[in-house]
């Protein structure tokens, strides 16, 4: 059975087989979405991390122990690439507005103040209190670039409770879970998203059973002024949208919330520093398109991507 659902801005499918408990389990998975949104969406005024957001350079707030485990990894992730995934983007993103309608490029100077006031260091973690406390005012955490993973990972756990064996999750096409198989024994078949057409179109499809799957491209939300696209990933040492010849990275394994993160810190690197990184991961694979419609990918990939589009070229 198949149910859609709309939580966090986000369009969420779900699609279980092989068991007659689905209405049981959509309910359930319902519910479950709308806790993570009052735990972990800043955008929801009622959130934890508005709360914590609202007390920036103030006080310390007391959180759920999911909201506090979830920022120690976004931490983790923030040290390990070197600040490329920074959790406290919150003041940039709030400036440029991506995707909100009427954008246009700020003054350099508000880019600049914005800017300094990103650093995962000014994050206070208490972990016996579990509090959290942002060190200086006008900071904000922003985890629109793992909660979608985050989310379809607790999904996930849920159904292998319940055993289910057959399902996909799906987080606005970017955040992609495939449990077990199809009800007839095949590989899940997923598609990738073509990042120069209308949501739907593919460039290739991918066979995978029990895996994760996440896309992170400069397609998904954009302006442009003076025939410059400026889109929703930004480097946090610039300020501004990442601009270094890549279309989207797509991270195939390990959890939904490892993949991403992933996947929006490897556009903010390059090719070249992206494909380092990426190399040195055990059981996570990255395939990387680039400005010039060359697909790049780690080996553990190699002769599993099926292309459909020709305007592409898989460079093995
Ligand atoms: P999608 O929302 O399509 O899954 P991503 O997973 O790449 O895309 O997340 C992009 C979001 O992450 C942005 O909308 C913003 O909220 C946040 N973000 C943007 N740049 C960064 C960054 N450098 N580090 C952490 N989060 C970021
Ligand atoms: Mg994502």
């Amino acid at each position: 059975m198949k149910k859609t659902l709309y939580k966090f801005a986000t369009v969420i499918n779900l699609k279980l087989y092989g068991d007659d408990e689905s209405e049981r389990h959509f309910k359930a998975v319902e519910k479950m979405l709308d806790d993570i949104d009052q735990q972990i969406n800043m955008s929801n005024k009622d959130s934890e991390i508005h709360a914590i957001n609202e007390a920036a350079g103030k006080k310390a707030i007391k959180v759920s122990k999911g909201t506090f485990d979830l920022m120690k990894v976004s931490i983790e992730y923030a040290k390990d690439t070197q600040g490329a995934f920074d959790p406290s983007i919150g003041p940039l993103v709030s400036l440029w507005k991506i995707g909100n309608g009427g954008e246009h490029v700020p003054d350099v100077n508000l880019i600049n103040q914005a800017k300094s006031l990103v650093n995962y260091k000014d994050i206070i973690m208490d972990e016996a209190n579990l509090t959290i406390k942002l060190a200086k005012e006008g900071m904000s955490l922003d985890l629109g670039g793992i909660g979608k993973g985050y989310a379809a990972d607790l999904v996930a756990d849920y159904l292998h409770e319940e055993q289910v064996e057959s399902a996909i999750i799906d987080l606005g096409g970017s955040s992609i879970i495939a449990i077990g198989r199809k009800p007839s024994g095949e590989q899940w078949r997923i598609g990738l998203q073509d990042p120069d057409r209308e949501r739907g179109e593919q460039l290739a499809l991918i066979q995978l059973d029990n895996e994760t799957i996440d896309s992170s491209g400069v397609y998904e939300r954009f302006f442009m002024e003076n025939g410059v696209r400026y889109h929703h990933i930004l480097d946090p040492k610039t300020g501004f949208p990442t601009k270094n010849g890549l279309k989207s990275v797509t991270i195939i394994g390990g959890t939904a919330t490892d993949a991403d993160v992933l996947s929006t810190a490897v556009v903010v690197m390059d090719l070249e520093e992206g494909m380092a990184y990426m190399k040195q991961k055990q059981n996570v694979e990255a395939m990387f398109i680039t400005e010039d419609n060359r697909i790049y990918m780690t080996p553990g990939l190699k002769g599993k991507i099926n292309l459909t589009n020709t305007r592409y070229t898989l460079v093995e």
